[in-house]
């Protein structure tokens, strides 16, 4: 006869053992929230060092653990806590699976924005406050009163703008061109320039023992309207902002147009090298494609980079003497050469060509235009091989097409010295030399820049003085910075008419 077992007994154990293992389950997770103590980790992302008129805030805050469940900002000065309200301006919950019902439904990490002066806090006083960030997650520790972690930050407060002094008089600018202003500043300026448009060119100080006189250049850049207003901005460590204008005046310039039409031997000899030099481009299925997509995003993305690398200027000036152009080159293409691009007689493409194109002969030795440090040395898209030489103060120059490279980065190199040969690497119709003058990554006018060809007084060229100063003498203001920083000669070099399709 076979052993029968009470069936509720049996019942009741399984029960009994899973009734169990759901409670310590809850007991150990309640264990777990109620021991973690800490609270959410708070960064400020950009660097605040006073309190001003409107001083901006952006915080970051993030919990690996627990959810978070409020971020409060406060000013505290006097015995007073005076609140700001911040604004979330991005929101991420980390990443969990259905069945974590235990893991939080808030977010475990936040960017928050916020202005923190008088205009937000009436009551604020000139001084010194303390800044005060508090974030709170939803873990049970401290007994149910949650994780929470406070960021404590002294701070001087100050309402009066930087002043700002103009020390040169009047400015002379060709549209495309640069010029140069000197200026001082009042103590605590952390940041000035001229805002020319959308485009700002910070300054630098003249002499490292003299931080508050100042001197920028700046640009007109060719696609700007000349009607767009150049001003000097100065601003402090405590956000506060002064805004000034000074004497100067606009040349508007007429560029030139070119068209060039394309054939499927040039497209087929310059486009697959420069894709295969360039991973992240993707194959647009027809050679026309391909070319449209290097000549149109690359080049806007190349664009881009060179901005990006602008950064990489020494905060002086590493030149003595004028620029110069390639011996004996021939002009085939000149500064903001409007072009027009056509394909079996229909219009494909526009483009703007920043830079002069100089042709010597094949393989001609390419020299730096001026001392500088090489920041650049590798195949560089719609450039090909190229070399990007820094001269400080934002002042760059690029060579393009290169068939060699001579040189590699943090090399010193001096002017006139050989950096390669020229060649028609990239998106070239024959051997040339690409050549552009940056100031802060935006291409400028190069013959600004150059000695006149041709010109017996190559050591000392008949350069215009980027503006004069006011005040101080002649004589002093040429000590201004070892630079010497004077102008590029105005107006352009009789070549700049000759124009040659093909090119870049
Ligand atoms: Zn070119």
């Amino acid at each position: 006869m076979p052993e029968v077992r009470p069936k509720s007994a049996e019942g009741v154990g399984r029960l009994g053992v899973f009734t169990l293992v759901v409670l310590l389950a809850v007991f150990l997770l309640v264990l777990v929230k109620a021991a973690s103590r800490q609270g959410p980790a708070i960064r400020l992302v950009n660097p605040v060092k006073g309190l001003g008129q409107s001083t901006p805030l952006e915080i970051e805050v993030r919990d690996a653990e627990h959810g978070i469940r409020k971020v409060t900002v406060e000013v505290r000065q006097g015995g007073k806590s005076l609140a700001v309200v911040p604004q979330v301006m991005r929101s991420e919950r980390a990443p969990h699976s259905w069945w974590q019902f235990w893991k939080s439904a808030l977010p475990s990490s936040l960017t928050l924005s916020a202005r923190a002066g008088r205009r937000e806090i009436p009551e604020l006083q000139e001084g010194r406050a303390t800044l005060v960030i508090t974030a709170v997650n939803d873990s049970w520790g401290h007994l149910f009163r949650d994780g929470q972690s406070t960021l404590t930050l002294a701070l001087p407060v100050r309402f009066t703008p930087p002043r700002l002094e103009v020390l040169t008089s009047q400015h002379y600018i060709n549209q495309g061109g640069c010029d140069m202003v000197v200026f001082k500043v009042s103590p605590g300026t952390v940041e000035s320039g001229v805002q020319v448009g959308r485009y700002f060119f910070p300054s630098w100080p003249v002499r490292s023992s003299q931080p508050d006189t100042r001197l920028a250049i700046f640009a007109y850049p060719y696609d700007l309207d000349p009607s767009t207003p150049a001003r000097l901005v100065a601003r402090d460590d405590a956000g506060n902002e002064t805004v000034s204008s000074f004497n100067y005046r606009v040349f508007p310039k007429k560029f030139h147009t070119d068209t060039i039409n394309l054939t499927d031997e040039f497209m087929n000899r310059a486009v697959p090298p420069i894709l295969s030099q360039t991973p992240d481009l993707a194959d647009q299925g027809s050679l026309l494609k391909n070319f449209l997509e290097v000549n149109g995003p690359l080049r806007a993305r190349q664009a881009q980079q060179l901005i990006e690398l602008s950064q990489k200027t020494a905060p002086e000036f590493l030149w003595k003497e004028p620029f110069i152009q390639l011996g004996n080159s021939k002009v085939e293409a000149s500064f903001a050469d409007y072009r027009t691009y056509t394909y079996n007689g229909q219009v494909v493409d526009h483009q703007v060509h920043l830079g002069y194109d100089l042709a010597v002969t094949q393989h001609t030795p390419v020299v730096a235009a001026n001392d500088g440090v090489v920041i650049y040395a590798a195949y560089f898209g719609i450039y090909g091989n190229a070399v990007i030489i820094d001269h400080g103060c934002g002042v760059q120059t690029l060579y393009g097409h290169l068939s060699s490279i001579g040189v590699k980065v943090g090399d010193k190199v001096k002017r006139g010295q050989t950096i390669g040969h020229s060649g028609q690497t990239g998106l070239a119709g024959g051997d040339h030399l690409h050549f552009t003058v940056l100031l802060d990554g935006i291409p400028v006018n190069p013959t600004e820049w150059w000695i006149p060809t041709g010109s017996t007084t190559a050591s000392r060229p008949n350069w215009r003085r980027f503006g004069r100063p006011r005040r101080a003498p002649l004589a002093r203001s040429s000590q201004l910075n070892e630079s010497r920083a004077r102008a590029p000669r105005r107006g352009g070099r009789g070549a700049e008419g000759c124009v040659a399709p093909g090119r870049r």
